[in-house]
């Protein structure tokens, strides 16, 4: 009798634990503008005592940031950021408003790209793909910390290739639509009758990453949807920053030692089992990779490596005509506007990067990251309605860039 009722009651905290799930109810999003290093400073010290979160990095000066503010300091924030002459935008009156209307949205079983979908969907749909393209698809794993599978999949219609395109998505767990776009442009490089992609699939073989962090990315669908890290333990927080961890000038800028930032770098490189066995993975890859594309969100940004210094290394000059031509691509589709640059230039130095490292270790000609859709008004909750025109927009714009990447 007395076991039965502590089962019970194990399974009942189980039920909890479960059931946990991080709310947002009443959190704002706000766009500020600082103007002096004293509002930097100030920004600074708020986020240190956890009044804000930062949606967008806090740069110089000058340069707006999106920040989200729990219920019970806006007003008093509000006051602040008044008192000190900081310009503030409301972005998002309520988070889990928006998040709650997303998740109320009948999806197919299958991905059609009208729903951000779970792991598990993305990642059955990649093996009935393996299933229905015989000899074309093929799926491997590595696995994460929590010994989820990072799954890979490699798309070959030309046996004899010798060169990749290499595409990965949701290294950073909430930026669902880094995903969606990934399986979006997946499904069309294999089944697109387009002359233009017909010829790119045989030309290279592709691979693609849709989820690099696994763990993340189901905590973020089950728990947190505004999880960012990965799930490993560092004291009293959990995760770092998986895309601060890779072995390129590890945590020179731009990370943090404090393993309860969202941009802790770990303890050393490599400390992260998703970043560690995708880069194992990718030394290992026979062809050579002539693309290296890895999607994040958001802010609209085409980022150039690299981030730890301020000069323009290697093929810089060609990497960034090429990666300006694509901006405009994309932007002739539906009129999105890019902004292309250095990862220095553009948002702040910040190393330990997975397209720094395959840049620098792989040698690969062009190795970009892109934060796609939107610039703020949603941020990291775009609305599903928006996953296809940005995957269309999107494609467009890598097919322009694998194209020229021929020329490197
Ligand atoms: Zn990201």
């Amino acid at each position: 009798m007395e076991s039965t009722k502590v089962l019970l009651l194990l399974l009942a905290i189980q039920n909890i634990v479960l059931a946990y799930q991080v709310r947002y109810d009443n959190h704002a999003v706000y766009r500020v503008t600082p103007k002096t290093r004293q509002h930097v400073e100030v920004l600074k010290y708020l986020e240190k005592e956890g009044w804000i979160d930062f949606w967008t990095p806090l740069r110089s000066n000058a340069y707006p940031v999106d920040i989200m503010v729990a219920p019970g300091v806006k007003r008093n924030l509000e006051i602040m950021l008044e008192d000190y002459g900081i310009d503030t935008t409301n972005l998002i009156s309520n988070v889990q408003e928006v998040i709650d209307e997303q998740k109320g949205l009948t999806k197919s079983r299958s991905l059609d790209w009208n729903n951000y979908y779970t792991l598990t969907e993305i990642q059955n749909w990649v093996y009935k793909l393996s299933e229905n393209y015989v000899n074309i698809v093929t799926v491997d794993n590595v696995k994460s910390y929590e010994k989820r599978n990072v799954t890979i999949v490699k798309v070959s219609f030309n046996s004899s290739a010798t060169e990749a395109v290499f595409i990965e998505s949701n290294i950073h767990a909430r930026e669902w639509i880094s995903s969606a776009v990934s399986t979006y442009i997946l499904s069309e490089i294999l089944n697109s009758t387009e002359p233009r992609i017909v010829e790119l699939r045989n030309k290279y073989n592709w691979y693609f990453v849709p989820v690099v962090n696994p763990d993340g990315f189901a905590y973020s669908h089950e728990h947190d949807r505004l999880w960012r890290k990965t799930r490993k333990p560092y004291g009293g927080c959990f995760g770092a920053d998986p895309n601060r961890n890779w072995d390129n000038h590890w945590n020179e800028f731009g990370a943090d030692d404090n393993p309860c930032s969202e941009i802790y770098s770990g303890p050393k490189p490599f400390s992260e089992q998703c970043a560690k066995n995708l880069a194992e993975y990718l030394t290992n890859i026979p062809e050579k990779i002539r693309t290296y594309i890895s999607f994040h969100s958001f802010s609209q940004l085409i980022l150039i490596p690299y981030g730890y210094t301020t000069e323009h290394l290697e093929n810089y000059d060609q990497v960034y005509n090429i990666s300006f031509n694509a901006a405009e691509v994309l932007k002739s589709r539906y009129g999105t506007s890019y902004t292309v640059g250095t990862i220095t230039d553009v948002i702040y130095p910040a190393s330990g990067g997975s397209i720094d490292w395959a840049k620098a270790t792989l040698h690969i000609p062009i190795s970009v990251a892109y934060e796609l859709r939107d610039t703020g008004k949603y941020g990291f909750l775009l609305p599903p309605d928006q996953i296809i025109p940005t995957a269309e927009e999107t494609i467009d714009s890598v097919l322009y860039m694998v194209e020229e990447s021929q020329y490197l």
